[in-house]
């Protein structure tokens, strides 16, 4: 696919995952119960088709969503289109049956070298399901491209040969220049997506399958996957964090804090006044009460 003359060419890799508030757990099996679930894009894939859009609006270009699963993904591509996404690719195969983060990377990444160049590849920060953020990296490894990841703004300079971005960082933030093309992962404080428009203009997705993207077969499925789940389990309930009433309140105190569930009221005052003075006075009173009433005196 050529590469546009202006503008910028950015592919974006959207997951559809189960809604996951909509998602129960066999109390029997531990495992999840998928049937009837609804299926959604990944959220924070649904902020990189913003992004890769806004790009587009404001640069030119095109943008191109690709998503590697079953036929029904099909429809979270079709929501892309109606986001505003240009063309939509879904990978899909048998022989992807069992495939993990890195297994998955790799097709991704086949995938985008068979589709065409681009000069950026936008992916969600993590997977609302399986949560590992592993794909967006996986995929800059196997195209030996750069990567920022928790991208919050993105900055096309220099006729699209470089990006200033924004990373989210524990407490912060980092802002990193970065060569193009490069795969960023982002947040969902990147932007607010925009509601899918109800029509996509004859824009169809088109289906591939591994040989269309000259997978090695050993690369894909369970073959493939380095990683075996070995058992699955739900998380131990966290005890720490119940209130137990205390023995030496009355027996009528005890049960009514039982009924309201067991929460120990806390007991405090409220410092009213009309000066700052009065308010200051009623202070120091309390302070006083408390056998505290030297705190603060030389
Ligand atoms: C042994 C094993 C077997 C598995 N077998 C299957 C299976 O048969 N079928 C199955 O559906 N899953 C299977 N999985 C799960 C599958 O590997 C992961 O769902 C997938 O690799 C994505 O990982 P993640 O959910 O952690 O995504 P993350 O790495 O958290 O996702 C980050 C971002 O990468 C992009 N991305 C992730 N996945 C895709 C995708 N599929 N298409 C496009 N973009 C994507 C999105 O932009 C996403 O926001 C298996 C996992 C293991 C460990």
């Amino acid at each position: 696919m050529p590469l546009s003359t202006e503008g910028l060419d950015v592919l974006v890799c959207i997951k559809q995952v189960p809604d996951v508030t909509e998602m129960k757990i066999d109390p029997e099996t531990h495992t999840l119960l998928r049937e009837g679930v609804p299926s959604i894009v990944n959220p924070f894939d649904e902020h990189a088709v913003e992004a890769a859009v806004r790009i587009r609006e404001a640069l030119g270009g095109k943008v191109t969503v690709i998503s590697m699963g079953p036929p029904q993904a099909e429809e979270a591509l079709r929501q892309c289109l109606q986001m505003g996404a240009d063309e939509a690719f879904l990978i899909s195969d048998r022989a992807l049956v069992g495939s993990d983060t890195i297994a998955t990377s790799y097709c991704l990444s086949r995938a985008i070298a068979t589709i065409g160049k681009c000069d950026l590849i936008l992916c969600g920060q993590q997977a609302i399901d399986g949560d590992t953020a592993q794909v967006g990296p996986g995929i800059a490894e196997n195209l030996s491209l750069p990567q920022v990841t928790c991208v919050s703004s993105i900055e096309v300079q220099d006729n699209r040969k470089k990006a200033i971005v924004r990373r989210e960082i524990e407490g912060g933030y980092e802002v990193v220049e970065c060569s193009l093309p490069a795969v960023f992962t982002v947040t969902k404080s990147i932007n607010s997506p925009r509601p899918p428009a109800t029509e996509i203009r004859g824009r169809q997705v088109r289906r591939l399958g591994v040989l269309d993207i000259n997978c090695d077969p050993e690369r894909i499925g369970l073959k493939g996957s380095k990683t075996w789940v070995m058992d699955m389990f739900p998380p131990k309930p966290n005890r720490r964090g119940v209130n137990a009433i205390e023995s030496t309140l009355p027996a009528a105190e005890r049960i009514r804090l039982l009924i309201s569930g067991g929460l120990r009221e806390r007991k405090g005052d409220i410092l009213t006044g009309c000066s700052l003075e009065q308010v200051a006075a009623q202070w120091v009173n309390h302070l006083a009460n408390w056998g505290l009433s030297r705190v603060g005196t030389p």
